[in-house]
């Protein structure tokens, strides 16, 4: 066989397993989305608080804009010629609304999660990382070269006996998680890890509010808000490309750490700064978003909506959050029910391996502020 003919035998056996991927065509329309010539209900969205087609907010953002902040390159790394004043105003903006010494700006999350983790540890690094964390963090774990345990998900029990045998032999433990998983939406119980972190010296924090940013907390600045322990998380990190309605990513942290990742971190080195029109737009939306409260809380009760509803209907649903996993099991069926929704006007997506589990295949409803108390009335009814 050819190299070639290797692959497309790769992508029949995927095509026969119901785990083949292809690029959606879509178009956007406030709420809903169109593909293959239909119009639904976008029920996939990352855009949780409703903000990316929020057209008034856009504009008044266009008329403020001026000098630098106009620019749709950055031409270089941040460590060249980079560094413009955009992104030392975000910086300081997400230190001070976080309460903490510093934050530093990346590309995107993916950009964040490879780059942090191998920065920060060598091979006397032990990084224990929940089961389900996100692609792109157990990417950066293969790229450190720490050792690393993956523990059961959100098995603390667990993590504490490894932290019990290995605290002694390693100088430094990195705990990674997720706040809200981006699969199953459930929460990971913050404060917990904290103490953990507390009682064995030497270990450090790392969460990823991807999920969480805009969402949940008083001021919308993630679970670690709301949960009160954003002074205990060491890396305190998150995406702009979701609720946000933007592009990159931030970590809040301590000076020391800031300072380090900017001599160390691959994927902030060697990579062009984001354009500093992007950035602008980030700290437009991050000032205005303690006032978001009343888009947070419509989005909370239409999550309990649903998440109830799937309940009563007696699917599993582990979610605690608006990312709402209805697990099918089979990957065939995820697609047919999905295929079944769309064509109802739902545009609900199936999830399959290897993004999560095999046998654990899902339709993934991922919620957002805009979606209405009427839409989703018909929506449970149809489920
Ligand atoms: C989406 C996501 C990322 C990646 O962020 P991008 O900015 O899209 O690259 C990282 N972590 C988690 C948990 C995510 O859900």
């Amino acid at each position: 066989m050819t190299n070639e003919e290797t692959f497309a035998h790769e992508l029949k056996t995927l095509q026969a397993q119901g785990n083949l991927r292809t690029l959606p065509l879509v178009a956007h329309d406030g709420q809903d989305i169109i593909a293959s010539g239909r119009r639904m209900l976008n029920l996939s969205s990352n855009d949780y608080l409703g903000l990316a087609g929020e057209k008034t907010l856009q504009e008044q953002f266009w008329q403020g804009l001026s000098g630098e902040d106009t620019l749709l390159s950055a031409s270089s790394s941040r460590l060249l010629t980079g560094n413009f004043s955009a992104y030392t105003r975000l910086e300081q903006l997400l230190a001070a609304l976080f309460g903490r010494e510093a934050a530093l700006v990346f590309g995107s999350g993916y950009h964040m999660n490879t780059g942090i983790l191998p920065a920060v540890t060598d091979s006397s690094t032990l990084i224990l990382a929940d089961k389900l964390v996100h692609a792109s963090l157990i990417d950066g774990i293969r790229l450190s070269g720490a050792r690393s345990i993956r523990f059961r998900h959100q098995d603390y029990a667990q993590l504490e006996n490894l932290l019990q045998k290995y605290h002694a032999d390693f100088p430094r433990i990195i705990i990674v998680t997720e706040s809200i998983f981006s699969m199953d939406g459930d929460t990971a119980d913050l404060l917990r890890l904290t103490g953990l972190k507390k009682q064995y010296p030497g270990t450090m924090l790392y969460v990823d509010e991807a999920h969480g940013i805009g969402v949940r907390g008083r001021q919308g600045l993630g679970l670690a808000e709301e949960l009160d322990c954003i002074g205990d998380i060491d890396f305190l990190c998150g995406t702009f490309g979701k609720a946000l309605a933007s592009v990159g990513a931030y970590v809040v942290c301590n000076r020391i750490i800031r300072d380090y990742l900017v001599n160390k971190m691959r994927t902030l080195i060697f990579t062009t700064a984001l354009p500093p029109l992007n950035v602008a737009w980030t700290q437009f939306v991050m000032e205005r978003l303690a006032d978001m409260t009343e888009r947070r809380q419509r989005l909370a009760s239409s999550s309990t909506c649903l998440r109830n509803a799937l309940k009563a209907h007696g699917w599993t649903c582990p979610s605690e959050s608006h990312i709402v996993p209805m697990i099918v099991g089979d990957s065939h069926e995820a697609t047919q029910k999905a295929e079944q929704l769309q064509k109802l006007g739902y545009y609900v997506l199936p999830v399959r391996p290897p993004t999560v589990p095999p046998g654990t295949s899902r339709l993934r409803f991922s919620l957002n502020a805009g979606i209405t108390p009427d839409e989703l009335k018909q929506l449970t009814e149809l489920l």
